[in-house]
């Protein structure tokens, strides 16, 4: 009997935190999920489950090796609404290109991303940043984890701190600790402070990165038959820094800048050539 009414002070205490909350639904519908390269069906269903759970709905999955499937169905439980609608990418680029934020989540640190955040920092980021549009959590492989590939395209790193001597989570369990997180920040925050400013999505940074390859291949700076890993890491740069769309337009003006010049140059070497 007593068993039964703890559980039903407890119930009362859960949906008075639901009910006190003034948190804007659309910031969670605004924070998405990202499966990198998943091996396992049953982990996308898993990830799913832990994604509903805290009110989190936005699955991508980017090249799933099977998906859909039945094993996902069956880990999903009541979650499968979120495996039917799962957008499912090519590329981890396409999964971010209208993203104005993306965080790598990774047991590893690794250089290619400066900026280490707890998961309740990555929340509070997300949150923030969720106010002007999409932004990303980005899970790697069971195996590999994130590609330095993978982390080239995040702007931060998350890393939950566990036990050092085995510190790699399966990946739904993952996905559970980063969605809860997330939802507790949200819980807590009737108001979010404004983002910092209108930052570049995915996508115009992907523009960006090409145009860069292209004056750089003009200038002969780069060689288009072996170009190393310069791109790597001129992309880790610009992912250290995050820019604003109009730093964006500015950096491009200058490599259109460099292009007009270079062609002027090309021409008055070659005056016949046309
Ligand atoms: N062997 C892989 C681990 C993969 S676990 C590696 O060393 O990277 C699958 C995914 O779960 C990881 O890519 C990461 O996104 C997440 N993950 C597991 N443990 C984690 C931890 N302690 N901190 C952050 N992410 C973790």
């Amino acid at each position: 009997m007593s068993g039964y009414k703890f559980k039903e002070r407890t119930a009362i205490l859960l949906d008075d935190i639901n009910l006190m909350t003034q948190a804007d639904p659309k910031l969670l519908a605004n924070i998405r999920v990202v499966l990198t390269r998943t091996s396992h069906p049953g982990n996308i269903g898993a990830a799913a489950r832990a994604m509903k759970t805290m009110g989190l709905s936005r699955l991508y999955l980017v090249e799933p090796a099977v998906f859909p499937n039945s094993q996902a169905d069956a880990m999903a439980a009541g979650s499968t609404d979120l495996l039917a609608q799962a957008t499912v990418c090519a590329t981890l680029a396409e999964a971010l290109a209208d993203t104005t934020l993306a965080l790598g989540v990774s047991a590893r640190r690794r250089d290619i991303v400066a900026e280490v955040l707890t998961p309740p920092e990555a929340s509070t980021r997300l949150l923030t940043e969720a106010q002007a549009g999409p932004v990303a959590l980005v899970f790697g492989n069971e195996t590999s984890g994130l590609s330095n590939e993978e982390l080239s395209l995040c702007q931060g790193l998350v890393t939950i701190a566990a036990n050092p001597d085995y510190s790699s989570l399966n990946l739904a369990a993952a996905v559970q600790v980063l969605s809860y997180e997330v939802r507790q920040a949200w819980l807590g925050h009737a108001s979010w402070p404004q983002p910092e400013m209108d930052a570049a999505t995915g996508d115009e940074m992907e523009k960006f990165y090409g145009h860069l390859e292209t004056t750089l291949a003009e200038l002969e700076f780069l060689n288009p038959g072996s170009p190393g890993k310069l791109m790597l890491k001129l992309r880790r740069l610009f992912a250290r820094t995050r820019l604003a769309k109009e730093e964006v337009n500015i950096l491009r003006g200058i490599l259109t800048a460099a292009q007009e010049s270079q062609q002027r140059a090309n021409r008055a070497r070659n005056p016949g050539a046309e």
